[in-house]
């Protein structure tokens, strides 16, 4: 069956999970030779999943309320895509060197994908990570204004970017990531090209008696502030996401809030670089999560959901102003960029089918009508809890920050991990459920919200199962905790 979704009667009430719970301990301790797995607290194994399930190896069926890290879009089965891979196997091109020819597979997937941006992007190239794609971006601004451009400034080498964010690994994504806790051990060696502002985070940047409007006005005039600090024939690029994902907790801009970045941005000659490598590609109801608003950037990534996880897959696409300048522009017009892997064309063919059946299943409506059903029930049950700040996001893509205390804010002490505690308690029966415990919010290191982000073809059953579980497991560990 094409990426069907669990049926309601696969949804085991836990009770029952306990009775046919197996034996074996809860943590398996054998020996991993995975690099980094034997230094980590509990390396729990995964024998197979189902469309919405993780089947463990100590006997838990986990309901995977996260998608993984919000990468899949319709479960972890799907005979369609396991088909159109099976038949670019068999056709010798799973991987074609993409520096010297094109497949049809790639080309067809970015046709596909520009097709789906209102004409405001013109070209995609394929990467295998989301930091690869904002990496490239990175890159992409700085040899735009270098080089392309009729009137080339190369002095135009800085970014801006948001405090608390984060883009990626390497050391040009990190730069541009605000996250303390990720930059610390790297800070000797970053670029350090990257400034930083205030995310658009009004749960906690909202001051008492202004209104969204005025907050809005307060943002921009940092943006603006900041480029005139550092000179506005320096900054290349301001990147945000439209709806921050990991490093915050599925936060969405506020109304206004990216027509007003992108005034700025235009009224200085500035770059906008739309990360949507976490809430682009349908996750918040709307293919890209700029058409919300209808505000595009130059440049856009994407990765995660592109594929839905049957491969490793992002995309760069570029608005016809950045194409037009590599184009028809002064420079070499090549991208002085490129990986081996680029445009692989086994992932495109993946990535085309996944978004195909997102497409021809309706998906993004199911997006919306589950996603509203997500929020109105997960608020409802857990808004007035003590140590529930907030509950944010769209679509299907809903965190939930804790608090020490509801009055005043305040985060608890960045060692208690209460992320980490409580998704390695919602693993285990009786709540066997699969959260994703973000990156910490207050400050960059204190680790104090979860992420749901299912699949998009999850069913209302399957909804409340996650609701239900949530609520219980995040009452009982705070329970056990006051
Ligand atoms: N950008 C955002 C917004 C992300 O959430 C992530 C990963 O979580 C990345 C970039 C990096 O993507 P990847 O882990 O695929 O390199």
């Amino acid at each position: 069956m094409p990426s069907a979704a669990m049926a309601p009667s696969a949804i085991r009430k836990p009770q029952r999970v306990m009775a046919r719970r197996s034996s074996r301990p809860a943590t398996v301790a054998t020996r991993s030779y995975l690099f980094n797995r034997s230094v980590r607290s509990t390396p729990y194994r995964i024998k197979r999943a189902s469309a919405q399930t993780l089947h463990f190896e100590n006997g838990w069926n986990v309901l995977d309320a996260s998608g993984g890290a919000a990468v899949t879009g319709i479960g972890h089965l799907s005979t369609r895509v396991e088909q159109v891979m099976i038949k670019t196997l068999k056709r010798g091109i799973a991987y074609i060197s993409s520096m010297m020819f094109d497949t049809d597979v790639a080309e067809d997937f970015a046709r596909f994908l520009i097709t789906t941006t209102d004409g405001k992007m013109t070209r995609a190239v394929f990467y295998s990570s989301g930091t690869e794609a904002n990496e490239a971006a990175y890159k992409v601004a700085l040899q735009y204004h270098a080089t392309e451009k009729a009137n080339p400034e190369p002095t135009r080498t800085l970014f801006i970017a948001r405090d608390r964010s984060y883009h990626g690994t390497t050391l040009g994504a990190l730069d541009m990531s605000g996250h303390k806790a990720r930059r610390e051990l790297y800070e000797r060696v970053l670029p350090h090209n990257t400034h930083h502002i205030s995310p658009c985070y009004a749960y906690r940047g909202l001051q008492t008696g202004e209104s969204v409007a005025e907050y809005v006005t307060r943002l921009k005039n940092e943006l603006e502030q900041k480029i005139q600090d550092l000179g506005p024939k320096n900054v290349a690029a301001f990147i945000c996401e439209p709806v921050v994902g990991a490093a915050l907790g599925c936060v969405p801009a506020e109304a206004g809030y990216l027509a007003a970045m992108r005034e700025v941005c235009d009224r200085y000659g500035i770059l906008l670089i739309f990360d949507e490598v976490m809430c682009g590609m349908g996750r918040t109801g709307y293919l890209h999560a700029w058409q919300k608003e209808g505000v595009a950037p130059d440049i856009q990534t994407v990765g995660k959901g592109l594929a839905g996880g049957f491969q490793q897959l992002s995309a760069m696409l570029v608005s016809p102003k950045v194409n037009d300048a590599f184009e028809y522009g002064p420079g070499s017009g090549a991208f002085s960029h490129g990986h081996t892997f680029q445009n692989y064309p086994l992932a495109c063919a993946a990535g085309l089918e996944v978004q195909k059946i997102i497409q021809e299943e309706n998906l993004l409506q199911n997006v919306k009508e589950k996603g509203f059903r997500l929020s109105k029930s997960l608020k409802k049950r857990l808004s007035n809890h003590r140590h529930v700040g907030d509950i944010r996001g769209a679509g299907l893509f809903w965190g939930i920050e804790f608090v020490k205390d509801k009055q005043t804010m305040e985060p608890f002490p960045a060692d208690m991990k209460i992320n980490w505690r409580i998704y390695e308690k919602g693993l285990a029966p009786p709540y066997e459920i699969h959260v994703y415990p973000g990156m910490g919010t207050a400050d960059g290191v204190n680790g104090d919200h979860i992420i749901l982000s299912p699949s998009y073809n999850i069913t209302d059953t399957e909804i409340d199962a996650i609701v239900d579980r949530v609520a219980r497991l995040i009452e009982d560990y705070f329970d056990t905790l006051d």
